[in-house]
């Protein structure tokens, strides 16, 4: 929205019903604990209304533009069903080459028209910074739903409700992110939203070429959350609560050679997973490629699919709070 773009990056501050009101969801920097806390209440009563009820009309009247200029299953049909469920509607743009991107429109006269019909605007778009352009130019709240190499908030919020609902605490964790960690966006939202809690120590497992990024270890660092890299996985494991696996990000490449060199880097299966706990979990943004076995569905420390319903709560909760429902 163009008045509080220069906040985007802000907290919300106390008055979280209020301020969350119209704003848009750009970077997972906007939220502090006390912010994580309040989406994650409002994402259990969502849980609990969808078990119960399944579709309620807490957001009837109320529609959502779904733009999508990059593929996507999850985000994409998550946010649909979160809107229908809360009784809103939804415009989907998913494949941007059937509407007026291909005549030319640019991102901001694109967000300008669909704010003139929907009330929030859910964009994933291939480049770093779009969203928060997006935001700038337009009225209605702008959820960032990956941009680019940049971030993907909205997941990393579901991944981290997904580890309180699972291991019962976000405090205390020993957190390994393994595979794509210089192009997955995923793990860059992650790692910097889990160091807003108490004791916890973060591996970073990948091959030389796929290291996190140096901006994010620098911020994690300056919250004093100790990190660690590694190449193999092995040493990192069996001290793991939170095994978070990536998958190598194939169509950020530039040369396809340097892709084929890595990307079957790791596969976790049934036999490597042996070394680690009993109580931790194995989660995974989706979609996978080779770098969890299906072998390894069964065990009860595969969390992927159930991350994944969490996913739909959260996102309820979202487009509750940014438009002022909660
Ligand atoms: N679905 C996730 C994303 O959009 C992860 C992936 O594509 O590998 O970033």
């Amino acid at each position: 929205m163009p008045t509080q773009s220069p906040s985007a990056h802000l907290p919300f501050g106390e008055n979280k019903q209020a301020d969350w009101y119209g704003k848009d969801i750009i970077s997972v920097k906007q939220f502090s604990r006390d912010d994580l806390e309040y989406v994650f209440g409002v994402a259990h009563e969502m849980r609990g209304m969808v078990e119960r009820v399944g579709t309620f009309d807490l957001l009837k009247g109320k529609i959502l533009a779904n733009l999508f200029y990059e593929p996507s299953t999850r985000t994409s049909s998550s946010f649909t069903a979160a809107m229908e469920r809360l009784g809103g509607s939804v415009i989907p743009i998913n494949e941007v080459k059937y509407s007026s991107v291909t005549k030319g429109e640019t991102l901001i006269d694109t967000v300008r028209t669909l704010e003139c019909y929907a009330d929030v605007i859910v964009l994933r778009h291939p480049e770093t910074g779009s969203a928060a352009i997006a935001a700038k130019a337009a009225r209605k709240p702008v959820i960032n739903a990956g941009d680019g190499i940049g971030e993907h908030p909205t997941q990393a919020l579901l991944d981290t409700f997904t580890i309180s609902e699972e291991l019962g605490r976000l405090d205390d964790l020993n957190v390994t992110m393994l595979g794509d960690l210089k192009y997955g966006r995923t793990v860059h939202s992650l790692a910097r939203l889990l160091s807003a809690f108490d004791g916890i120590k973060i591996n970073y497992v990948s091959p030389e070429i796929l290291r996190m990024q140096k901006e994010v270890m620098d911020e994690v660092a300056e919250k004093g959350v100790p990190q660690a890299e590694y190449s193999s996985l092995e040493k990192a494991l069996p001290e793991t609560d939170v095994l978070y696996v990536t998958r190598v990000q194939k169509e950020r490449f530039e040369d396809p050679v340097e892709y084929e060199k890595v990307k079957g880097a790791y596969v976790i299966d049934p036999a490597v997973m042996k070394p680690a706990k009993k109580d931790m979990i194995v989660m995974h943004p989706l979609p996978r490629v080779t770098e969890i076995s299906m072998d390894f569905d069964d065990d009860p420390r595969a969390a992927y699919f159930r991350q994944m319903e969490y996913g739909l709560y959260v996102r309820m909760a979202l487009l509750a709070i940014v438009l002022g429902k909660a």
